[in-house]
């Protein structure tokens, strides 16, 4: 059942913030519903879940449709360009911004519909190729100030996926890695919201929670595999 499983991760997460000394509202719970079918979102949201996630843009869109009320979608999978005109009315967080000019793409956008967003920007803390994000630090401390500024556009905090091992320690050293540099962010930009820490997926959401995730995003756990 879907709503013993919502709440087995939900019993995962109190237990990681007891054991952390961590207050257990101090991490949101984003269900990513990827290559899951409207159904279940329905299925979710009649079992009380509010906040989603989706990795691709057209897939979100039409999965969604009529369903947004009262919810909060996330982005977090790649943005391209040409995209961005999909965010307004959509997505109220875009997690994986990349670049200041996925950033200033969705603020022309925004403020054609008067809309605005939060966004996170993408930190590759695991150094994997396959992986989008900021791959320097210095780089992406210089995006964060330059977004700051954009119409529509409210930084937030940083999105990361941890490095895809077993090895517990190295995924702990780059949630660290990450969450320093969210710091550093907070001290350059001292009028911005920046309050949120997103990593933490199904096989790591412990060690993210004892390294001061604020945000999990919480896919096979909830819904099972996904069909590729
Ligand atoms: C798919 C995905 C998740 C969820 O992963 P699970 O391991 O299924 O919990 C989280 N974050 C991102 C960016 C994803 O693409």
């Amino acid at each position: 059942m879907l709503t013993d499983r919502i709440a087995e991760v939900r019993d995962q997460i109190a237990t990681a913030c007891i054991r952390a000394g961590r207050s257990v509202d101090g991490v949101q719970l984003v269900a990513v519903t990827k290559n899951h079918p409207r159904e279940v979102v329905q299925e979710a949201i009649d079992a009380g879940l509010r906040v989603f996630g989706e990795n691709r843009v057209q897939e979100a869109v039409d999965k969604y449709q009529g369903l947004l009320d009262g919810i909060q979608l996330h982005l977090i999978g790649h943005l391209q360009t040409n995209k961005a005109k999909f965010v307004p009315g959509v997505f109220s967080w875009v997690e994986s911004v990349d670049s200041v000019r996925i950033a200033e793409a969705i603020s022309r956008r925004l403020s054609d519909s008067e809309s605005t967003c939060s966004i996170l920007l993408q930190y590759n803390s695991s150094g994997e190729g396959t992986k989008s994000g900021f791959a320097e630090p210095n780089e992406l401390l210089e995006a964060a100030e330059q977004i700051q500024g954009l119409p529509g556009i409210s930084v937030r905090g940083l999105m990361t996926i941890g490095p895809f091992t077993e090895d517990r320690a190295r995924i702990a050293g780059a949630f660290e890695q990450t969450r320093l540099l969210c710091e550093r962010v907070r001290g350059q930009l001292p009028d911005a919201a920046i309050n949120t820490l997103s990593m933490g997926m199904t096989d790591d959401l412990d060690i993210a929670i004892s390294e001061g995730s604020t945000e999990v995003r919480i896919g096979t756990a909830i819904f099972g595999s996904r069909e590729k």
